[in-house]
């Protein structure tokens, strides 16, 4: 191992907001206290590495969420779903294996604020995820804090296992909060990444049936084949009522991985009374809401971001159980994040693309 490590690491960092990545080589990390080195077998590229490379969230009527004043830091290796080898742990990290294959839980946050006592380290108010705070898996080697966010995958495939740690936990997370998943149809928006792996899981967690909208007539097809009860097209002028119509009187969930005005305003037009809107997809945007309908209706509008360390724990049991997410993966070489990134820009991009930096 001392070998390996005298050797440089290489990395893909975000130098300058709006920018390609750029290649950077730096010396090996050496773990200390509970610290562990992993060697990056995968590391799925995602859709909030755009915002987060472009540096923004748009919220709507010209203003911007800024990432810098939320406390990201340049130059900074992106990159949050992690597959790696455990190659180095520091003096204190205990119960880790060299040699074992992990997944790394990303969404870090302090662990003493009261979010976090509460086991909601996802929403910590001083989070330090991995490839936002932290440096990420965009490279062949990466740091993690404590081996309590290694979960161990044994012999599944890391470009399979890697886009669970977020794309999985966060349709997971969202899909948890539904209290009639097993009863009533779930209406699906977006058949992007996130939402064909929110099918899948839907189906692994016994869901009664999903309903998958989508403007892209090739994903709808994909949602289609992957199981989908219906699938119904967001730019028809009649989308709320073939919603309506599908799940028999209004839908009791709706989860929106775009998170735009029109699929909000999609979302929340499509319940029935009791139903609720939950909203993941970071399009960005604002809409108004007539409030009466809110408690003559008694509808929810609840948000779900990414998802717990037992969340994530839980799905690795639960794709044990009833096997990986049929989710289609891509794998590309690490010196192609910028071309990944952009065909997942241009919308090019069917399922996952995962990075293998180790290969
Ligand atoms: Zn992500
Ligand atoms: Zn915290």
């Amino acid at each position: 191992m001392a070998a390996r490590e005298s050797q440089p690491m290489k990395s893909y960092d975000l130098c300058e907001c709006g920018t390609p990545l750029r290649p950077i080589e730096r010396p090996t990390p050496k773990p200390a206290g509970t610290e562990i080195l992993l060697k990056v077998l995968a590391a799925g590229v995602c859709h909030s590495d755009l915002h987060l490379s472009e540096g923004y969230f748009d919220l709507g009527g010209g203003r911007r969420l800024r990432l810098e004043d939320r406390g990201m830091k340049l130059p900074l290796t992106l990159g949050h779903e992690n597959v790696g080898e455990v190659v180095a742990a520091g003096p204190e990290a205990r119960g880790v294996k060299i040699g074992a294959r992990v997944l790394a839980h990303p969404w870090i946050g302090c662990g003493s604020c009261k979010v976090c006592r509460r086991g909601e380290e996802n929403l910590c108010l001083a989070m330090r995820s991995l490839g936002v705070f932290l440096n990420g898996g965009y490279a062949d080697h990466i740091l993690v804090p404590h081996p309590r966010y290694l979960i161990d995958i044994g012999d599944l495939p890391p470009e399979r296992v890697a886009p669970l740690a977020c794309s999985g936990v966060t349709a997971y997370g969202a899909l948890k909060k539904i209290g009639t998943l097993k009863t009533e149809p779930t209406v699906i928006i977006g058949a992007g990444g996130l939402g064909l792996m929110c099918l899948a899981l839907h189906r692994a967690m016994g869901g009664h049936s999903a309903i998958v909208v989508d403007i892209d007539p090739a994903k709808r097809a994909a949602a289609a084949k992957a199981g989908a009860q219906a699938v119904i097209d967001g730019n028809a002028p009649d989308t709320v009522q073939q919603i309506i119509e599908a799940t028999k009187g209004g839908a009791f969930a709706v989860v929106d991985f775009v998170g735009s005005p029109a699929t909000a305003r999609l979302g929340i037009d499509s319940l029935i009374r009791g139903g609720k809107y939950i909203i993941v997809g970071l399009y960005g945007g604002e809409i108004t809401v007539p409030l009466p309908p809110i408690p003559m209706r008694a509808q929810t509008i609840q948000g779900s971001y990414v998802g717990t360390l037992a969340e994530l724990t839980e799905l690795i049991e639960l794709v044990r159980r009833t096997g990986l997410p049929p989710v289609p993966v891509a794998t590309r070489p690490l010196a192609a994040v910028n071309d990944a990134l952009r065909d997942l820009r241009d919308g090019k991009v069917i399922g996952r693309l995962v990075l293998t930096p180790a290969v």
